[in-house]
Order: structure tokens, then sequence, then C-alpha cells
């Protein structure tokens, strides 16, 4: 550990006492600067949130906060893909963020930090991590959707995945009991639990776990529904809510709009896709359509078209689902419009934010070594 480190370490510790420093710093610290004050004000939220939210304020075990600096020599398999992880150990929780994935946008980190307070005050109230692990994870990771506000964007996600892959938009449900129970699925059961219980039964399910109940039995009790006939039920309700977020003609829409893009018709997907845009409904592919339209006007070379509709999709407060791609796109669209050094510096950023992502990295070497 440098000294700078060491001074730096005591500086965050009288900053916000609660996130420390791991790994070693180098190169610009203004960045890492701007980072810790948001994590500062990101912490402070979020633990209010969880408290307002679910009625829970950490207990038994103390949470530690920890911002995360890429060691030198580490190899890219060991980089974490999450945006953030919780980690319940015997004495303490850890709350990691990765700095790199935020240090050229801060402001995308708020959610992330809400998500992880909320699985790390859970886990602090109940107190060890028998306990924790105890809860399914499809109701721990729902609940941290449910509260960072990240549950309408990851539904639409999967909903898109899934008709990507050829599938309906509800195929993604496999019940709770599943094997793969995707978080999507996690937070539209809770929804259905929160919508079962009313508020306040949801924050007694909560409060009932922190204090050693068992999440089946408490979930029978409370709803009073069986295991078999809840899961039902909570199926019943995601397709609901599902086909609410996207219509069967929407549907086969957007995959013709797909299919004729996959075949080289770049004019007829952008037809189908204004079609699908005229419905006007909130539908859930909506950022897909428009992210498939701008991939037709970056294959037509219709640059400046395409980066004006790439940029609509980026947020400032947070991270979107395919987030490298747009930003690859973006790179591309610069280049295209002849501002090389624009498209290297938004090249190299998506190389720096997503290390684990070796697909995204081997494209963006590609794209780097073109325009040497
Ligand atoms: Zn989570």
């Amino acid at each position: 550990m440098t000294v700078f480190c060491i001074l730096y370490c005591c500086l965050l510790a009288q900053a916000d006492g609660g996130w420390e420093l791991s790994g070693k710093t180098g190169g610009s610290e203004a960045r890492l600067d701007a980072l810790v004050r948001e994590l500062s004000t990101s912490r402070k939220l979020a633990l209010e949130k969880t408290r307002t939210r679910l009625e829970l304020a950490p207990g038994k075990l103390s949470i530690r906060w920890v911002v995360q600096l890429r060691r030198s020599g580490e190899g890219l398999a060991a980089v974490k893909a999450e945006a953030g992880w919780t980690e319940v150990g015997k004495t303490e929780v850890v709350v990691t963020i990765p700095a790199w994935r935020y240090l050229a946008f801060p402001a995308k980190v708020r959610r992330v930090v809400v998500h992880e307070a909320v699985h790390a005050v859970m886990a602090s109230r109940m107190g060890t991590a028998e306990a924790y692990r105890a809860v399914p994870a499809w109701f721990r990771e729902g609940t941290a959707l449910l509260v960072s506000g990240e549950g309408p964007e990851r539904v639409n996600d999967r909903i898109s995945a899934t008709l990507l892959k050829g599938g309906s938009s509800a195929d993604f449900l496999a019940g709770v009991t599943g094997r793969q129970v995707y978080p999507a699925e996690g937070y539209l059961s809770v929804l259905w639990i929160e919508q079962r219980l009313g508020t306040s039964g949801f924050r007694e399910l909560l409060s009932r776990l922190a204090e050693g109940g068992v999440f089946k039995t408490e979930l029978e009790k409370l709803t009073g529904l069986r295991l078999a006939g809840l899961e039902k039920a909570m199926l019943q309700g995601s397709v609901g809510r599902i086909s609410r977020r996207i219509s069967s003609p929407s549907e086969r829409l957007f995959k013709d709009a797909l299919r004729q893009a996959q075949e080289g018709h770049y004019e007829r997907s952008r037809e189908s896709l204004g079609a699908l845009g005229g419905i006007g409904e909130s539908l859930a592919v909506r950022e897909s359509a428009i992210f498939l339209h701008a991939r037709t006007l970056v294959e037509e070379e219709r640059y400046s078209e395409a980066a004006g509709q790439l940029e609509s999709l980026l947020r400032k407060g947070y991270e979107v689902p395919w987030e490298p791609e747009i930003f690859e796109q973006l790179g591309r669209c610069r280049a295209g419009m002849g501002k090389p050094r624009e498209a290297v510096l938004i090249w190299k950023m998506v190389a720096e934010r997503f290390p684990h992502d070796s697909a995204v990295q081997r494209r963006i070497t590609t794209l780097l070594d073109k325009l040497k």
C-alpha cells in the first residue's frame, strides 16, 4: 500500500465513515474523488430507502462498504461481471462496488448501491450467512430490484432477450421452484406477494424473516396459500403483467423486424419497427426496437441518424442493459462521421468499464486496430 493510498483511505474515512478503498490507485484521482462523493450520497440514500420502503435497518452483522480498484496484473478472468456484489461472512457483511465500472459515469452507481444495500441490510438483520441463504435467491433478488427501481427494466430486458432467442414473451417464466429463476421472474413474483399482502403485510413478512422465521412457513401463513398454489398464482400474475407490457401483434412485428434485419432488408425492418412505434403503448421492447433501428442505420452508414437514436437510449442515472453495445456502435458512428479520436475515447471507455466481457473486449480490440 502506498503512502498516498494510506493517506487517501484516511481522507475517505473522514469524508464518509463508510467506504473504504481496496487495491492500488494509479492514474488520475479526480475521477475517483467524484465517484467516492457519489457513493457517499448513494449509501445514505440507500439506507434511507431500505428503512422507509421495507422498514429494515442494519442489525446483528456490521456492514463494510468497499470500493474496489483493479489490481495491476490482475487477469481478466478474475474480474467479476456484476455491477456490485454483497458477501455475507461470519462477522460482517461486505458490499463491494467495482470502481472501474463507474469512474467515467459516477451517477450510474446509485441504483446499484440501493440494490446491494437491500441485500446487505437483510443479511445484517438475519445475522448469519445460513439464515440469509435459507431465504430463496429469487425472493432476495426480487426485493432488491423492487426497492432499487430496476425491476421494470429487468423485465423488459428479459422479454426482449426471450424474443431475440425466438421464443414468446413469457417463455422465460419457470416458476419460483424451477431450477433457473431469472431475476425478472423473482421481481414479478415479489410484486405479486406485495400486492397480495399489501405494503404492511410485505414488511411483516420481512420482519418475521429477520427474526428467524422460515421463509416457506411465513409466506404460507401470511398469504393463506400452500407453496404449490402460491407458485401457480404467482405464475398467472406474472403472465398477466407481461401481457400488459407487450401484445401478441407487437410481438409479431418485433420478430418480423428482427428477421428482416438479419436478412439484410434494413428498409423493411425499419418499416416494421415504425409500425411498432406507432402502437404507442409503453412497450416492453421499445428500447430494443430503437437499438435495432439504429443498428440498421449503422449498417447503411447513416451514422449521424444512428448516433442520435443510440444516444437517446443512454441514461444519466443508471446503466442500461446492453450499454457496452450502445457505446460500441456509437464509436462506429463517430468514426464514420470523421471523428476517429472520439471513437477511440468511447471504445477505450467501454474496454475499461466492462473488462469481464470478453466478447466486447475482442470486438473493441478489432475496432481499435482498424483505425490505426
Ligand atoms: Zn442482487
